[in-house]
């Protein structure tokens, strides 16, 4: 019996990590499940899995949903903010942790899992591009693993050698699909007049906000070719990203030999957290088989760089001195959520990641210290630019689409 930390358990990656966990109660025991605010949805989540304890991020939401819970006889602690979240990741009962909350605040408890020494399955991204370096040596002064959740690095992994030392020497470079989200065929100019609904309806992935922005500008392929270079190590010349409509084929290994190793499966999470969740070893997700001939067929064309301008931005900061990713991260955080918030144009999401990128001062940036420095500092710059940007700031006559 394994036992499981969600982090982020009521969010699109936690919901399907439940209900993955929920086919083998044999296997899996949750001892910890966190949120952010949703306390309905934690408060069913704790009836159906009776973890020893439950995070919300204020002290009063804690309280109230302590008393609900109680009321229903149900045992579980519930505890509140940051510090909590590095305690249910780094307790000695923890086998497994899903990271998989939205954002570098996904960060600490990333660090705080990796240093115990847990397996950690990876789906928040943005703590590999926020301080890839200090997670992998945490991993290693730990002495677990670390499995990624997000489809295409977990495609990638599926696809390498086992015995890591091949990598460098075996394979020439890797792909990374993408589907092109909701804006794939939209001429560039009219970008400027979408609006967050438009922005967030991915044609083949149900998920958060966050990231269904990031796939509609095409920054979370940015992040992702990142994250990809601290994961197998790849030079930024070696990750290629190709564009597959069909989301089928999740990625691939080229090799020096000719030969092309792909993970394919239909488009569903559930398949890459099953993975991770019993690695070595493979169990049912829950997933609906793929049928190939139902497909029919399989699209692939190359992504073009005037519509989705940011995902030359992740090359750029990988050249640049290491803090840059995390100057990358922290401007394009804010720039979606004030793009949800209706703040900013979808197009100025780019214009504030492209021009703070180019303003970063970075150098010597590697502590964590520095790192979380540089990225108050980027956030406080980004809100500058969001309030220029916004219709007020541009003398309140510009109306937001
Ligand atoms: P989501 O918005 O659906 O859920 C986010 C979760 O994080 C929620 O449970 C929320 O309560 C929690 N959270 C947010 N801010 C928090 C904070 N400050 N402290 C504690 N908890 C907080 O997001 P999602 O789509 O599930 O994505 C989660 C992560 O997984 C992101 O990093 C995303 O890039 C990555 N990812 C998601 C998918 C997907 O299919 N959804 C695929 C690949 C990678
Ligand atoms: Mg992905």
């Amino acid at each position: 019996m394994k036992t499981v930390t969600i982090l982020g358990s009521t969010g699109s990656i936690g919901t399907n990590t439940l209900a993955v966990l929920a086919l083998h109660p044999e296997q899996f025991r949750v001892f910890a499940l966190a949120a952010h605010s949703n306390a309905d949805k934690l408060f069913a989540q704790c009836l159906e899995f009776r973890p020893n304890y439950a995070v919300l991020g204020s002290a009063q939401a804690a309280s109230s949903l302590q008393q609900r819970l109680r009321a229903e006889h149900c045992p579980t602690e519930v505890l509140s903010g940051p510090r909590a979240l590095d305690d249910v990741a780094a307790a000695p009962e923890v086998d497994l942790v899903m990271a998989a909350i939205v954002g570098a605040a996904g960060l600490s408890a990333s660090l705080a899992a990796a240093r115990a020494g847990k397996r950690l399955l990876l789906a928040n991204k943005e703590s590999l591009v926020v301080a890839g370096d200090l997670l992998l040596q945490a991993l290693a002064q730990g002495g677990g693993d670390l499995i990624p959740i997000d489809s295409e690095h977990s495609a990638i992994q599926q696809s390498l050698p086992d015995d890591r030392s091949r990598w460098q020497a075996d394979v020439r470079n890797i792909v990374l699909t993408a589907s092109g989200g909701p804006f794939r065929q939209r001429a560039a100019h009219t970008l400027q007049a979408v609006t967050p609904t438009e922005a967030c309806a991915h044609p083949n992935w149900s998920m958060g906000a966050k990231i269904s922005v990031d796939s509609a500008t095409m920054m979370n392929k940015a992040l992702e070719v990142i994250e990809a270079h601290y994961l197998f190590g790849m030079r930024p010349e070696q990750i290629e990203v190709l564009i597959h409509p069909q989301s089928i084929v999740h990625s691939m290994v080229n090799y020096h030999d000719g030969s092309v190793i792909a993970q394919l499966g239909q488009p569903d999470m559930r398949t890459p957290i099953a993975y991770g969740l019993s690695y070595p070893a493979r169990m049912a997700s829950g997933a609906p088989w793929l049928d190939l001939a139902r497909v029919g067929r399989l699209d692939f064309e190359q992504p073009d760089p005037q519509r989705f301008p940011g995902l030359a931005l992740a090359f750029e900061a990988l050249r640049m001195p290491v803090g840059a990713c995390a100057v990358l991260n922290a401007a394009n955080e804010v720039a979606v959520d004030a793009f949800l918030h209706q703040r900013i144009r979808f197009t100025d999401i780019h214009r504030i990641n492209a021009d703070l990128l180019a303003s970063a001062q970075c150098a010597g940036c590697d502590s964590l210290e520095a790192l979380a420095e540089l990225d108050v500092h980027t956030r406080l710059q980004a809100q500058q630019r969001v309030a220029q940007l916004s219709p007020s700031g541009r003398g309140g006559a510009a109306q937001l689409a």
